[in-house]
């Protein structure tokens, strides 16, 4: 294990200064002009911008939705859903009332199988039970027709 750590260490020595070089001089050489490429970026969201995030959300929910009931993979709906929820905060779209109250506030899974949740009806709230992290959440019924 020694060895093998130390030689990794030399060849990691040898490799490291020059590529990193390179690399930051063609990043920003690239980057200089191009104000979406640039980490960080601030200012006014144009509408085409704010419509490819809705797209892209739309995309990431129904794949999370998809993870689940297909190949059960709950780590990679949970990173899609993620990856959706910050897009709507980045770009001030709200994800959509179906998924809204399907979206477990802190573990972001989805909760739409049985093997995800447990939803019971009681007192005039709908009661969902996240079965990854124990959290339960509590959507009062019948005071607003659900849109889709
Ligand atoms: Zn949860």
């Amino acid at each position: 294990m020694g060895l093998m750590s130390s030689a990794a260490n030399a060849n990691s020595n040898r490799v490291v200064p020059a590529k990193s070089c390179k690399q930051q001089n063609s990043k920003v050489s690239e980057n200089k002009g191009n104000k979406y490429l640039r980490r960080g970026r601030s200012g006014r969201r144009t509408k085409e911008m704010v419509e490819i995030a809705k797209d892209r959300m739309r995309i990431l929910l129904a794949q999370a939705e998809n993870e689940i009931i297909q190949n059960r993979n709950h780590i990679r709906a949970r990173r899609y859903v993620i990856l959706a929820r910050r897009l709507g905060t980045r770009y001030n779209v709200r994800i959509k009332k179906y998924y809204r109250s399907k979206i477990c506030r802190s573990c972001n899974s989805l909760l739409i199988t049985s093997s995800v949740c447990r939803i019971r009806f009681q007192g005039g709230k709908i009661t969902y039970y996240c079965k990854t992290c124990g959290n339960i959440m509590r959507i009062p019924l019948g005071i607003r027709p659900i849109n889709p």
